[in-house]
């Protein structure tokens, strides 16, 4: 057999596998969703694209470290992020998400007047991220109307490699005494808001440390640079 033969064989036995593979999550799908594909009426709101930060993969930040990047320097007035938020909720949103840059002029009252400026009877929760706000800066945001302080976030790394230092992970037992060293009351919920069952809330406190995550170099996952889209699915869900 030839090498090109060779190739083409091994790429026949790779697609037969990722078929299976999909099959047998779809059935998976089918047993435990039925037919349902859920989505949210959401609006993401960008305050500003200045940002003093460089992420490599960022093309959105606009900034003297990125002054080449496309379109001006934009900072969207709090009335402005107000009135996006009444539009969205009059156009069916249940969800708003605030996203930004970090620009050199913010301080911590910044965002609080955002979250001030947004709390509106019909927008039930606020949340607020510990791992860029920090305990300081989540005291002062449980005090401006937010009333959820997000994941406990196995792993997160997009927050730090972006300069925050606030650490990695807040455990449960560390969550819930900051929600009481503020004079709250903690509830840990579910990702639709609902209480979190018995059984979750459970083996969350005492769990053992995360094993050191592997993350491997890129050249090392064999995934070419020119793969197709199925490719870039079986990658991602790695
Ligand atoms: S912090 Fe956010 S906006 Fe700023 S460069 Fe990084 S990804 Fe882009």
């Amino acid at each position: 057999m030839n090498s090109a033969r060779k190739r083409s064989c091994a790429s026949s036995a790779h697609a037969a596998t990722r078929g299976i593979g999909y099959a047998a999550a779809d059935r998976l799908r089918r047993e435990t969703c039925g037919e349902e594909v859920s989505y949210v009426v959401t609006r993401n709101i960008q305050y500003t694209n200045v940002c003093y930060f460089r992420c490599g993969f960022c093309a959105f930040s606009k900034g003297k470290l990125a002054a080449n990047l496309r379109g001006p320097a934009y900072l969207v007035p709090h009335e402005e992020i107000v009135r996006r938020a009444v539009e969205a909720w009059e156009r069916g949103a249940t969800e708003v998400c605030l996203q930004g840059g970090i620009h050199p002029g913010f301080t911590g009252s910044y965002y609080l007047s955002v979250a001030q400026a947004i709390k509106q009877p019909w927008i039930a929760n606020v949340q607020a991220s510990w791992v860029k706000l920090g305990p300081d800066g989540v005291a002062a945001a449980l005090r401006a109307g937010a009333n959820d302080l997000g994941g406990t976030l196995m792993n997160e790394s997009i927050s730090r490699a972006a300069g925050s230092t606030h650490g990695q992970e807040m455990t449960p037992e560390q969550m819930e005494a900051l929600i009481r060293a503020n004079g709250r009351s903690p509830r840990q919920r579910t990702t639709l808001y609902d209480n979190a069952p018995a059984e979750r809330r459970a083996a969350s406190f005492g769990a053992p440390p995360c094993r050191e995550p592997l993350n491997p170099p890129v050249r090392e996952t064999a995934l070419s640079r020119r793969g197709k889209p199925g490719d870039a699915l079986v990658s991602s869900s790695k």
